[in-house]
């Protein structure tokens, strides 16, 4: 008797015991937070497919707003008609990202796995001939993709490929060989000849969505895609992408990124590594990274490791 109710006040003492919070144990769940380079919540990526003869007016109206693309092209289409010369390719896109669209822009997924991985790779080698740096993204043509593709690519060197549909979100993808993006440029304005009230409303949502990314407080990741050809000679929508172009850039919380710089950002964001219960943190990486613990904004050096308290 004497026994058990010992047993009993002695429960009771280890419950309270265990009831009360402690402090290191609390620390364990406190989440890491990415944030883009320079400590900016947000990033932009502009990617524009085909390599034809417009990126040229395009890349100069970029330029002018100190903006970043990406630009994915067919090696085995420039030279033709109203398609950049491979002469040219280096110079025009310095400073920008070059990018794997295939070799010659088939439908991939009707295709056998040798024609595939001679599509990417052919379009890889030359690519890179043309600019001398590792070129290691891509978008699917037509953004026509599907698992077996997803599966055959892996291994040829490609870190992202990005499809066509639109999300409407600035979310970071998940998987980077299935990367939807955030909106084509203009939305689908322009898509049907003669139609203003369509054109109207596209745009507006467009510009609400440009509005809602310039405005979050959010992480967010605003990723638009389009082809220079669809500007084509049309004054007005020069004018509209300049208007676009405007509002995006020289905006001091923007991280301004080739798409394949958001790759080896998060990777080596992904690849940080903490103690169990998070107070110190590795950066084995060669990017500097930074991070939110608890309201705090952290930066880690290169090989540097830090205190995180
Ligand atoms: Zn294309």
């Amino acid at each position: 008797m004497k026994t058990s109710l010992l047993s009993i006040i002695l429960i009771a003492f280890l419950n309270s015991a265990h009831a009360q919070v402690n402090p290191e144990i609390t620390k364990i769940g406190i989440p890491i937070e990415m944030l883009f380079p320079e400590g900016k919540s947000k990033a932009l990526i502009l990617s524009y497919d085909d390599g034809r003869s417009e990126d040229r007016r395009l890349v100069k109206l970029m330029n002018k707003y100190n903006l970043i693309g990406t630009f994915h092209l067919n090696s085995n289409k420039l030279g033709l008609t109203n398609y950049l010369n491979k002469a040219e390719i280096k110079e025009l896109f310095t400073g920008h990202e070059v990018s794997v669209h295939s070799a010659n822009h088939p439908f991939l997924t009707t295709l056998s796995k040798i024609d595939i991985v001679y599509e990417i790779v052919e379009d890889r080698k030359e690519l890179e001939r043309l600019v001398n740096i590792p070129v290691r993204g891509m978008a699917y043509p037509f953004g026509n993709y599907n698992d077996y593709l997803i599966e055959t690519i892996k291994g040829l060197g490609i870190e992202y490929a990005r499809t066509v549909s639109d999300t409407y979100a600035f979310k970071i993808p998940k998987n980077f060989l299935q990367w939807d993006p955030t909106m084509h440029q203009f939305g689908k304005a322009y898509s049907e000849p003669n139609k203003p009230e369509n054109d109207k409303k596209e745009l507006d949502l467009f510009y609400q969505t440009i509005n809602n990314f310039i405005q979050t407080k959010e992480l967010a990741l605003l990723d638009v895609w389009g082809h220079s050809y669809e500007i084509g000679n049309d004054e007005k929508k020069w004018n509209e992408t300049e208007k676009f172009f405007k509002m995006i850039s020289n905006n001091p919380n923007i991280y301004y990124a080739k798409q394949i710089d958001i790759v080896d950002y998060i990777n080596a964001f992904n690849n940080l590594k903490f103690s169990v219960d998070k107070s110190i943190v590795l950066n084995p990486s060669s990017l500097t990274i930074f991070f939110k613990k608890d309201g705090k904004t952290y930066s880690v050096l290169s090989g540097k490791t830090i205190l995180v308290n």
